[in-house]
């Protein structure tokens, strides 16, 4: 719609001035599809933009540019994308879980359309508080003020699943706060709140910028009995934080919590050769693609094609067929 706005503001002015020249005019002759990403301090943005850049050094040929949009997160990608308002998304393989199986947010509305394009980097359970707080355990959670992320979110899912596996009620034993994440570094440097629950690839934007604060910061452990149990299951694994990047974080080791993997997914109705494409790019150029961020570093052609939570869209299956990764 805005494009189509802009589009027409430049005939106008193109009809009625003769400031805008014809390559000018070309230059926005082209077709643009948005993967809908995260806020950019996190590593969603990032992805969106690394993926788009493989795919765009081929714009001409493949006559199609892909913009990365910074976005609320998960829950809103996955809506946006199941109802057509977006093209690609990126999610956390436990939220397209929910939405396949319409759970949480998507209670009894189970979203069958959303397909899988490619598995990227794994993003991590982040329990931030300040030092000051005191907190050097989930349950020493107990009477602090503890921000969870909106409600429907898929930090509010899991901080809220996280803290009744510890034994902490929601309502009794601490005093949840619900802004969004992108807020909650802010929020915890003023002093307003004492920790919070952040689901993010690492190294990050927003755990530096909250660890360069006055306030000091550190990076809490989830339990290793609560590892053991959620590691269980197929949307969740086990993973380490590495810390040399957060040179101010109050944590002398990296740490241990649970990690989830972060997955570039559409609609069912998406192009078969613009998803190949994509596919194809990133796979073919793919040392290029992990140079792209920090977070991408352990990437592996295995983990780009597998544990993709909804089902594989047919442009991704004819690359990975291709590229022997799929039988
Ligand atoms: N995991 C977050 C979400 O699902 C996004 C993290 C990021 O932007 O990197 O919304």
């Amino acid at each position: 719609m805005i494009l189509a706005t802009r589009l027409l503001l430049l005939l106008f002015l193109a009809t009625f001035t003769n400031s805008i020249s014809p390559s000018f005019l070309l230059a926005f002759d082209e077709t643009m599809q948005s993967i809908k990403t995260g806020n950019i301090t996190g590593v969603y943005y990032a992805a969106g933009s690394a993926v788009a850049k493989m795919h765009n050094r081929k714009l001409k040929e493949y006559n199609l540019r892909l913009i990365a949009e910074a976005s609320e997160g998960s829950v809103s990608n996955i809506d946006d994308v199941a109802n057509g308002l977006a093209s690609f998304g990126i999610a956390q393989a436990n939220a397209l879980y929910f939405a396949k199986n319409g759970k949480h947010y998507w209670q009894d509305s189970p979203q069958d359309k959303l397909r899988s394009v490619l598995g990227l980097y794994t993003e991590a359970f982040t329990i931030v508080a300040a030092v000051d707080a005191d907190i050097n355990s989930l349950a020493d959670l107990k009477g602090k003020t503890v921000n969870i992320g909106e409600l429907g979110s898929t930090d509010s899912i899991q901080a809220t699943s996280i803290l009744k596996t510890v034994g902490l009620d929601l309502e009794k034993d601490l005093t949840i706060s619900e802004k969004p994440t992108y807020e909650a570094t802010e929020l915890l440097q003023q002093g307003d709140i004492d920790a919070y629950f952040y689901t993010v690839g690492h190294p990050n934007l927003s755990i530096k910028e909250a660890s360069h604060g006055d306030r000091k910061i550190m990076i809490v452990a989830p339990d290793q009995e609560l590892i053991d149990s959620i590691s269980q299951r197929e949307d969740l694994v086990d993973m380490v934080i590495p810390i040399d990047y957060y040179t101010e974080l109050a944590n002398k080791e990296p740490i241990h919590s649970i990690g989830v993997k972060a997955i570039l997914f559409c609609n069912s109705d998406a192009d078969k050769e613009v998803v190949y494409h994509i596919v194809k790019e990133v796979f073919e150029n793919f040392e290029l693609f992990k140079q792209q961020h920090p977070a991408f570093a352990n990437l592996t052609p295995e983990k780009l094609s597998t544990g993709l939570i909804v089902p594989l869209h047919p442009g991704a299956e004819r690359y990975f067929k291709e590229a022997g990764l799929l039988r």
